[in-house]
């Protein structure tokens, strides 16, 4: 292992580096410049390892997106080789690829329904600026170009571009950038919580669509173009809705003509134990589902829309003759070594079984979990399958309080101290492991996190937490 370590000097110059000359995705702009980056330099199945050597069980799978693990040479082996064949041609007009061709086909028969059209972009938050645009397309051709409102929901998370950004319903992602207000507007967070909840799930899922039927009508159904939903929302902080409110919101969609866009990005390729769990899980056909992350393992960048046959047939019927172009889509859109990941990452998942293996240790995982909710400062814990996550509180307020947020960052320091990798957001402790966790990586897991737990307890108690 010491071969793998870079010597000190050139660790500190990396971190100097980072500090002078990086701009990271969500960098704390308090800190920009300190040289603190922890600089992950190698990783094998569900470890990674720092630049001195010190081993940590990835919990986050890279961000929800690291599925076979770090290491696999199957999926190194399917990159070289296409990268020797042909690393890139364009994929724009009537020239295609082999793996982009045979990519779109799998992906047509893994996916529920008529979704049978691939749509390839360069990552989650193009592939839903995508699929918001087709919606806007599709209504377009048929002559009804006044359906362009988007319903999205509060604690949403979809991505970083201009359009993605604006559909989010992070309040703490809303800082000075510019977003979208006029076409987008946010419904209720559906997130239902049998634990801590004061209603029924029943009546908690009859308001959430009374609100959507009554924000429908306010805006008129004539008006809107489609609903994009996570099946369970992600990064908000795994936010599960209420039993059913999946199929009854595809149904208020269907009945006022308006498209379900079901974004996919973490519950697909196996985490919740189906390659798509919108019908597999959830009982319902979407008009499209957005897919990325999983779909290479993380090992390459890939977003997909899937797209209805129903949407494609009426988008080439109404495109204008003089202007038949379907004017969407990016130069590494079908990129060929991307996608020979995705098939590469397809076979060996069902091949070895993963969906499967998920849906054995998935539930083994959550019970583990819950056993921590005996701890004074977990207010709740919360997930499905290999998604879930730690709420704390300090035993007061309840949410992302000053107080509540130091305590999380506490529980993942010692979690850290300890070779754990938990995301740690607000006050949550967000854990999305690579599927191929075992339950010996899951006991250490909760073993790990129950230690960090009572260290920052004690900690609380002890006055040392400002
Ligand atoms: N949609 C969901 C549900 C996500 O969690 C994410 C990223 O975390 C995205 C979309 C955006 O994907 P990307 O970061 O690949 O653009």
């Amino acid at each position: 292992k010491r071969d793998a370590l870079i010597d000190t000097t050139e660790h500190d110059s990396l971190q100097t580096a980072d500090a002078k000359h990086l701009l990271h995705p969500w960098a704390d702009l308090s800190t920009l410049g300190d040289e603190n980056a922890l600089m992950i330099q190698h990783a094998k199945g569900v470890h990674v390892y720092d630049s001195k050597g010190k081993q940590y069980l990835d919990a986050i799978g890279g961000m929800w997106c690291v599925t076979l693990g770090y290491g696999h040479e199957e999926l190194i082996e399917a990159m070289a080789s296409q990268a020797r064949k042909m690393a890139y041609y364009t994929p724009f007009g009537d020239v295609s690829s082999a793996p982009s061709a045979q990519l779109a086909e799998m992906l047509a028969v893994l996916t529920p329904g008529d979704l049978n059209r691939a749509h390839f972009t360069t990552c989650g938050s193009t592939a839903i600026d995508s699929a918001v645009r087709i919606a806007h397309y599709y209504y377009a051709a048929q002559g009804r170009d006044s359906k362009r409102h988007v319903l999205s929901r509060r604690n949403a998370y979809h991505g970083s571009t201009y359009l993605a950004a604006s559909l989010s319903g992070k309040a703490a992602d809303r800082t000075l950038f510019q977003y979208e207000s006029e076409f987008v507007h946010h419904l209720s967070s559906p997130q239902y919580d049998p634990d801590i909840a004061k209603e029924s799930a029943a009546s908690r899922l009859q308001t959430l669509l009374d609100e959507m039927e009554a924000e429908i009508a306010r805006l008129g159904a004539d008006n809107i173009a489609c609903f994009v939903a996570e099946p369970i929302l992600a990064s908000g902080g795994v936010l599960v809705p209420p039993q059913g409110y999946q199929a009854a919101t595809r149904e208020i969609c269907r009945k006022h003509d308006i498209l379900y866009i079901s974004d996919e990005v973490v519950t697909g390729f196996g985490r919740l134990g189906h390659f798509f769990a919108s019908e597999a899980h959830f009982d319902i056909v979407p008009d499209m589902i957005i897919s990325a992350k999983g779909i290479t393992s993380g090992y390459q960048p890939l977003g997909v829309v899937m797209i209805s046959d129903r949407i494609c047939d009426a988008i080439s019927a109404g495109a204008p003759e003089e202007k038949p172009v379907f004017s969407n889509g990016y130069t590494y859109s079908g990129h060929p070594i991307v996608c020979a990941t995705a098939i590469k990452n397809i076979e060996i998942m069902k091949r070895d079984g993963i969906c499967q293996h998920v849906r054995e240790v998935g539930p083994y995982f959550i019970e583990q979990l819950r056993t921590l909710i005996d701890s004074d400062i977990v207010y709740t814990v919360r997930g499905d399958h290999l998604m879930a996550c730690v709420e704390c509180w300090t035993g007061d307020e309840v949410g992302p309080t000053a107080k509540n947020m130091a305590l999380a960052q506490r529980v993942d320091q010692y979690c850290e101290q300890d070779g754990l990798l938990v995301r740690p957001y607000e006050n949550l402790c967000i854990m999305s492991p690579p599927l191929i966790v075992e339950r010996s990586d899951i006991d250490r897991i909760i073993a790990t996190l129950g230690s960090a737990l009572t260290r920052a307890q004690n900690d609380l108690r002890a006055g040392l937490l400002h």
